[in-house]
């Protein structure tokens, strides 16, 4: 079904059995050798789904290159050898691996960090010094010695990370290299690290060794890389020996969304192709690729020779054999919520996966099929529901599955409704199919009773039952122009054209982006989405930015919450900017440190701090609630009363900031435990 994707790709002197790469992803894995095991059981499963080449998380070269404090670091042969059981572990299951070189540069997290220039990153608090001329022979030395120890600890390749505003791209860019000296000035000068780093990498590792090479095709970053520049840069990483050229899309502190849900799929494969006539050996096109159809399009369609995914082969380690067998209705689709996985590496936690909690978490979350089936009762089938239902069925046990509504999905089907958010109906589909795989039996329309569990013979019953919006008590809050988001994403309820929202959590901003955008979503609109974010052919503007065109919100919307500070603060680390700044764009007003006074005909009256102070009227025709949800857990107490064992999960135990990541992973880990 998927011939391009699945196709061999010959590499002279090896050849990968597929055009997938697993690409590079920071786990927090990496960071102690102590973890490898867990890391090589990571490996080992997608080694065995059938991964065509697996790249490590970020390995720095030396300390100056240090991701963070202690972080992970290949330089020398003793920790060379502790990766042996990583890359034994992968060839025995009929997999190949290369290891990541990741010099932070001043994205360094740490005092000790080093760049071209003493410029201090945007996103970093601390300042680099600037390397002498020997100093960045020290760092190209290092690059080498790396690639070496590689090489001894069996890795098949290396991945040289020149992309994404790191080390050898702030030497690329004018915008972080200000030097003098033959590594700074000209362009030719700005491009002597990667290919010194590159030719004598291939110089010291041999011709039958995979080097890839990440290069920023677009930075997205005011005075970054020209078109001629990247292009002259990739030959010349080709002429200095590179196996691939993988595609690195924006640096870390650009201001345009490249991987988070919003981004259209495959958003990035157009830059990709641009540079494919340029260059004669194999490219690698990345972001936002997260099914095997539009995998296979990408290449038809000659954007590239294979395809980066990384994210995705956390969610499903079994994404290639499941397209390969014709299972693409089986494969658990990354949603690109970054929740899990790089919202926790930015936390400095390690990393999992909102829908694959088993993710990095192999050797210890394993659903062991059970020597004692039994029946057991799952009531409701929101996030909570379907993960605790499926993972008891999985593991053998009979399971039937109560929900008092006509469809599964619970608060994910609102999700889904959200421009921006469409991969949720990717869960729903997920879910769906999951059930009839695994032989749940699945009861819609059907609100589970206490005498009916009592009497169903369950030896156990689990509660999902989720949550009901919080009520807030206000004067006049019974005006009909008082709506809860409920009656908003699910209801179907007219909203006027002005609107005040009470609660500015996820929910509160999620609605404030329904509100606004309408029933436009830019991301299944790839022109649209890239005028919208100021995204420009490269090669008419350097660094790929223009001024953004943002269509006006479609109403007048005030946010609004009572902790004092940012709203939204609270949302994701990696995409709560994204969602604020779609949200600015489209003069959403934010406003945090109110009290709620009343609600009357011409809108909602608030004051400030707590002498209640400078009242304000927020005319609004709508007034819409967002303030977070309660339990709903009735037939806990009629369970109790009859004896009959049961547990509480999701939002049915614990409302307060309930996300989906939290339900799943403890549904999970629940029913794998039974
Ligand atoms: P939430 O994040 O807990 O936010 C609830 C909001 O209501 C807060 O802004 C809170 O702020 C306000 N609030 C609480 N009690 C109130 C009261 N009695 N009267 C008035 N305001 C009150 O809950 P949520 O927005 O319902 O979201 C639920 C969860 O869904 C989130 O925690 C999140 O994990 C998940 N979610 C995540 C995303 C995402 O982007 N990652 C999107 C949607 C949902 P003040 O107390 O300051 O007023
Ligand atoms: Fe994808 Fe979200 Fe899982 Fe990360 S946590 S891998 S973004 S589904």
């Amino acid at each position: 079904m998927y011939p391009h994707l699945l196709a061999p790709l010959d590499l002279g002197f090896t050849t990968l059995r597929n055009r997938t790469l697993m690409g590079s992803m920071h786990t927090g894995l990496e960071d102690r050798a102590e973890h490898f095991p867990r890391l090589a059981a990571y490996f080992a499963e997608r080694a065995r789904g059938e991964a065509g080449l697996m790249v490590t998380g970020g390995f720095a070269p030396n300390i100056e290159g240090w991701l963070s404090p202690f972080g992970s670091r290949l330089a020398t042969r003793a920790a060379a050898r502790k990766h042996r059981l990583i890359t034994n572990t992968v060839h025995a299951d009929g997999g190949k691996i290369a290891l990541q070189i990741l010099h932070a540069g001043r994205y360094g997290y740490h005092p000790l960090s080093v760049a071209p220039s003493r410029l201090k990153s945007p996103i970093t608090p601390f300042t680099p010094r600037e390397l002498s001329s020997r100093g960045v022979e020290r760092q190209i030395r290092a690059f080498v010695r790396c690639a070496t120890l590689a090489r001894e600890a069996g890795y098949d390749g290396v991945e040289i990370m020149g992309s994404e505003g790191y080390f050898i791209n702030q030497f690329l860019a004018r915008h972080t290299n200000r030097r003098t000296d033959e590594w700074g000035g000209s362009y030719e000068n700005r491009m002597r690290l990667p290919l010194e780093i590159v030719s004598r990498v291939r110089e010291a590792v041999g011709r039958d060794f995979i080097l890839i090479y990440r290069l920023s095709m677009i930075d997205l970053i005011p005075d970054g890389s020209s078109w001629d520049e990247v292009v002259q840069l990739a030959q010349g990483v080709e002429r200095a020996g590179a196996t691939l050229i993988n595609t690195g899309i924006g640096w870390h502190e650009a201001r345009v969304p490249t991987i988070a849900t919003s981004v259209p799929r495959a958003a990035w494969a157009w830059v990709t192709k641009k540079l494919k006539p340029h260059v004669g050996i194999p490219i690698i096109t990345s972001n936002r690729i997260n099914v095997p159809e539009v995998a296979e399009q990408v290449l038809a369609e000659g954007c590239a020779d294979m395809v980066s995914m990384a994210r995705p082969f956390l969610a499903d380690p079994e994404f290639v054999r499941k397209a390969r067998e014709g299972r693409r209705d089986e494969i658990n689709v990354c949603i690109g919520c970054n929740q899990a996985c790089l919202d926790h590496v930015f936390s400095r936690r390690m990393a999992s996966c909102l829908v694959n909690p088993r993710a990095c978490h192999e050797t210890e979350l394993v659903y062991r099929p059970t020597p004692t089936p039994r029946r057991f009762a799952v009531v409701g089938a929101g996030a909570a529901g379907l993960a605790c239902a499926t993972v008891l069925a999985e593991r053998g046990h009979r399971v039937d599955l109560f929900e008092a509504s006509e469809r599964i999905g619970g608060q994910l089907n609102m999700a889904a409704r959200i421009p921006g958010k469409e991969e949720f109906h990717e869960m729903l589909r997920y879910w769906a199919r999951r059930l009839e795989v695994t032989g749940v039996n699945v009861l819609l329309a059907t609100p589970a009773t206490a005498e009916r569990l009592c009497a169903g013979g369950y030896a156990h019953v689990f509660l999902a039952t989720g949550v009901t919006p919080r009520r807030i008590d206000l004067p006049g809050q019974d005006q009909n122009r008082v709506l809860s988001y409920v009656d908003v994403l699910a209801g179907g309820a007219a909203v006027g054209d002005r609107v005040a929202i009470i609660g500015a959590g996820g929910i509160g901003f999620d609605v404030a982006e329904f509100l606004v955008k309408g029933e436009h979503s830019p991301t299944l609109d790839l022109p649209v989405w890239l005028a919208e974010w100021g995204v420009a052919d490269p090669e008419q503007a350097r660094g790929g930015l223009a001024p953004p065109r943002v269509p006006e919100g479609r109403r007048k919307v005030t946010l609004l919450q009572r902790k004092a500070g940012k709203p939204g603060a609270g949302l994701g680390k990696t995409t709560g900017w994204i969602h604020r700044a779609e949200l600015k764009q489209r003069g959403v007003e934010m406003i945090g440190g109110v009290n709620y006074e009343r609600i009357d005909a011409s809108g909602l009256h608030i004051t400030f701090g707590e002498k209640r102070e400078a009242p304000m009227l927020i005319e609004a025709d709508s007034i819409v609630v967002c303030a977070g949800q309660e339990p709903l857990r009735a037939l806990a107490e009629p369970l109790e009363a009859a004896g009959l064992p049961y547990t509480l999960l999701g939002g049915a135990d614990v409302a307060a900031e309930l996300d989906a990541k939290r339900a799943i992973d403890q549904a999970s880990r629940v029913a794998a435990a039974v």
